[in-house]
């Protein structure tokens, strides 16, 4: 798995253009932001994240897509319960995914960072295969992208405390570390 930094694209995932994006400016990426998402809330595999990321998704389908009417967000990255992974805007863009939120004093992380979602919700565990693919993924990016370190990973609750809840309890930190470990050796 590697990153052709001209185009900002993982050379392994199907890619899936999506309008909620824009420049960083040239702020350098040096972070990456993990959350936990499932559409409708619970559901997995229905293709409305898909949908939503790209601006297609269909309101009437389900009561709970009333609710996000008008809601424009985007991630560089999924991964769905299965590992499968796509891209919806190039690293070099900025997606739409972290809102409102600080890092180590800074805030606006979406102008600096990467975002990945896992395909899951908050009481659930993720699939063993999604840390994998996430821990290839995140070896990818620390290649391609030095100024991302380890401590520079964090979760969206990190980073919006209070806000937002993603990737949850149940997602295994020292796990993905173990991974990762074995990724890179
Ligand atoms: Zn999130």
């Amino acid at each position: 798995m590697s990153i052709d930094t001209t185009t900002g694209l993982l050379t392994t995932a199907k890619y899936l253009s999506s309008p909620h994006c824009n420049t960083r400016d040239n702020t350098p990426i040096d972070m990456i932001v993990i959350h936990g998402i499932s559409l409708p809330p619970r559901e997995f595999g229905t293709g409305a994240i898909e949908a939503l990321f790209c601006g297609k998704l269909d309101h009437a389908a389900h009561p709970y897509f009333r609710t996000i009417e008008g809601l424009q967000v985007s991630a560089h990255l999924l991964i769905s319960r299965q590992g499968l992974i796509t891209q919806f805007v190039p690293f070099h863009q900025r997606a739409w995914h972290a809102g409102q939120s600080t890092f180590q004093g800074k805030s606006n992380c979406n102008d600096f960072s990467i975002g990945i979602e896992l395909e899951g919700t908050d009481d659930i565990a993720y699939e063993p295969v999604q840390y994998q693919r996430l821990a290839e993924v995140v070896t990818a990016l620390l290649q391609a992208y030095p100024a991302i370190t380890r401590e520079r990973i964090v979760g969206h609750s990190d980073i919006a405390p209070g806000r937002k809840t993603d990737p949850g309890p149940l997602f295994d930190w020292a796990y993905l570390d173990c991974v990762l470990a074995t990724c890179s050796a």
